[in-house]
Formats: structure tokens, C-alpha cells, sequence
């Protein structure tokens, strides 16, 4: 079995680094974000078995974070750290979807204990949803669990962007979708780059999903945006 991968998203570089060679030490396999931007970007470049992740970072805050992960419909699991031992933090968070909450500081034992019981937790309810978790519009079928893309009978290799991006699609089919609307939902409210970047993907995916077959279902509404449907 693969080793269970964590992220660690936590600004504090002393905390990052001892949580990360202890959880390396403990056999996990292990990456860190210094801070919310750049964990939403290994959140989403990556699939996750725990993510843990403080409350208090600097830009995009750990709250705001859980929001746009569980947004994301991923169900990692999350234990949201925290120096303040904070009742509405922790209401907020676990009202947000996460799975767990440490107030710093904390016995690496503890934590330790609560990710197995994540790890534990997981795997069932991953296996009991696996057949319901495919999203399907027209002959295209897509999971989320298991990040596989079928058109037909055709198996297609997406990156994560492009997974994204159609998931987003396909979970608004026959909506007129506006660039900033896509911006949004696929690279978050911070994305500051050019708007072409949502054109630029929708030709990627294109060229995967729809060129190949007879029927397309990205279609550009001029002037508007982006709708997935099966009529011109
Ligand atoms: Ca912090």
C-alpha cells in the first residue's frame, strides 16, 4: 500500500518542520505550505489522505481554506491546528467540514493517534461512496474519488487544472458560466492572473473531451462565458 500522504499547511516554519520530520519518521509521506496560498495550490495539484491545517495563516486564513477545500467536494480529512484555544474557531471549523481540531500546543503523540483514527475512518466510507461518486453528463462520467475521467468507453487523462475545471462544468450543466464565475469556482478569489487562463483550459480540455468525438459539449456562449450541454 502507498504510504497515506499529509499536507501540512502551517506559517509557522519551527511547527511545519518538526510536525514534518515526525510525520516522515512515522512513515507518512509529507509536503508543507508556509502559507494558504500556496496549500490551495498543493491541495489541488495533489490528491491528500489528511491535511492538517492552522487557523491562523497569513493571507488566505485557515477558516477560509477549509471553506474552498470542502467547496472543492474533497473529502480529505482535515484536523485544523490552532494557537488559541478558541471556541468559535473550532465551532466554525468543524461546522466547515473539518474532521478534527488540536489546540497548540500539542503532544505529537496526540496527533499522531488522531490521524490513524482519520486514516482509519476514511478508507470505508471511501469504498461504501465509490460507486454513487461518479458525476455524469451526456457520455462523460467523472469521479471525484478516484479522479478518473470516461468519455464513452474511452478512459481520458486529465490534469488537475483540467479536472477541475470540467468537474466545475459538470456540476452546472446547462448554466451559462461567466470567466469570473470559473475563475472563481476552479483557481479561487485570489487568483490574480489574466482572465485568458480560463480560455486557455477550456481549449485544453476541448481537445480532450470534445475533439475527439462526434458530439461537442463545451460550447462558448460569445460575450458570455462557457455552458456544458448537448445542443449547439
Ligand atoms: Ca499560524
Amino acid at each position: 500500500m502507498d504510504k497515506p500522504k499529509v499536507l501540512i499547511i502551517e506559517d509557522e516554519e519551527k511547527i511545519a518542520r518538526v510536525l514534518e520530520l515526525e510525520l516522515s519518521y512515522e512513515d507518512y509521506e509529507v509536503k508543507t505550505a508556509l502559507n494558504g496560498l500556496e496549500g490551495f495550490q498543493l491541495f489541488q495539484s495533489e490528491t491528500w489522505d489528511v491535511i492538517l491545517l492552522d487557523v491562523m495563516l497569513p493571507g488566505i486564513s485557515g477558516i477560509e481554506l477549509l471553506r474552498r477545500i470542502r467547496s472543492a467536494q474533497s473529502n480529505v480529512s482535515i484536523i485544523m491546528l490552532t494557537a488559541k484555544d478558541s471556541v468559535e474557531d473550532k465551532v466554525s471549523g468543524l461546522d466547515l467540514g473539518a474532521n478534527d481540531y488540536m489546540t497548540k500546543p500539542f503532544q505529537i503523540e496526540e496527533l499522531l493517534a488522531r490521524i490513524r483514527v482519520c486514516l482509519r475512518n476514511k478508507r470505508p466510507i471511501l469504498d461504501k461512496v465509490s460507486e454513487s461518486s461518479w458525476l455524469s453528463f451526456s457520455d462523460l462520467k467523472l469521479s471525484e474519488t478516484t479522479h478518473e475521467v470516461i468519455r464513452g468507453d474511452d478512459r481520458i487523462e486529465l490534469t488537475p487544472r483540467e479536472f477541475t475545471l470540467l468537474s466545475y462544468l459538470i456540476k452546472h450543466p446547462r448554466q451559462v458560466l461567466s470567466r469570473e464565475q470559473l475563475l472563481n469556482g476552479v483557481w479561487g478569489y485570489d487568483y490574480y492572473g489574466d482572465t485568458n487562463v480560463v480560455d486557455v483550459y477550456i481549449r485544453y480540455l476541448r481537445n480532450k473531451i470534445d475533439k475527439p468525438y462526434p458530439t461537442n459539449l463545451i460550447h462558448t456562449i460569445r460575450g458570455v462565458g462557457y455552458v456544458l450541454r448537448e445542443t449547439e
